[in-house]
């Protein structure tokens, strides 16, 4: 569960953002043309006071950059 940050409301997660009238999401890369991605941002919201929230889903890709970055 996902708390909000700003009025500790329980979020409602996974949803997506969405490019307005297209059906594409929005993903994380590093930088550079043959990059792939780290995963599609996933959105939260917080049903009481608005408060969206980004966050990726799946972090494997993410620990893996880290761990390369560290080198
Ligand atoms: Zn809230």
């Amino acid at each position: 569960m996902r708390k909000c940050l700003r009025c500790e409301s329980e979020m409602l997660e996974n949803l997506e953002i969405m490019v307005s009238n297209g059906g594409y999401g929005i993903d994380v890369r590093e930088k550079g043309i043959f990059k792939t991605s780290l995963g599609k941002i996933k959105c939260a919201v917080c049903p009481k006071c608005g408060y969206v929230e980004n966050y990726l889903e799946d972090l494997e890709k993410i620990k893996k950059l880290k761990e390369t970055k560290n080198k």
